[in-house]
């Protein structure tokens, strides 16, 4: 992906003059911006103006920079089955390393005295976005003939221990009980 960018998206650059060429120095960097562009194009999305806070640690290697990233910010997504709008918290991390002498075509380079995350960022956050969102993991979603939200308390899960292995049929319990001879295999003595 190589398109013109304006001057917004430099907010995904890092200066590196200060470590460029001097193995083993380090730095660490944390910024708060509004992002210049959305991410995502499905379902779930960062979308402009979003803010983002980037935890940045630049080290100096033999080859070029490496940057290892930590991405907070919030994401937009419709629920894939009950189709609510909903935002929750998103966090992503990745590593890079920027050459100076990038040898393979997929690598990236230092340009001049910084670095662009925004491509790296960019195939990160998009890998890490859900695919298909639930707005809550038992989410019911909607009544195939009413479209109506369908009853919640169908899905509840009593809130008692249970042993995580039964807690998927803690739900059938009362009706289910072995009336016949043969005991599941798992029962323990
Ligand atoms: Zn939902």
């Amino acid at each position: 992906m190589t398109e013109a960018k304006g001057a917004s998206a430099r907010v995904y650059e890092e200066n590196i003059r200060d470590i460029q060429n001097r193995p083993g120095e380090m730095r660490e960097r944390s910024r708060t911006f509004a992002v210049p562009e959305k991410l995502g194009e499905a379902l779930a999305e960062i979308p402009e103006g979003t803010e983002m806070t980037l935890d940045v640690r630049l080290e100096s290697v033999h080859e070029g920079i490496l940057a290892s990233t930590k991405v907070q910010t919030t994401m937009s997504a419709e629920c894939g089955r009950c189709l609510k709008n909903f935002t929750t918290p998103f966090q992503v991390e990745f590593q890079e390393l920027f050459a100076y002498t990038p040898t393979e075509a997929e690598e990236y380079g230092v340009h001049g005295d910084h670095v662009d995350l925004e491509p790296p960022l960019r195939d990160a956050v998009v890998l890490a976005l859900p695919f298909q969102p639930v707005c809550r993991p038992d989410c019911p979603g909607l009544d195939p003939e009413s479209g109506e939200l369908r009853e919640a308390e169908a899905v509840v899960v009593p809130n008692v221990d249970i042993d995580p292995r039964w807690a998927a049929l803690a739900g059938f319990e009362a009706e289910d009980e072995p009336d016949s001879g043969g005991t599941p295999e798992s029962t323990r003595n």
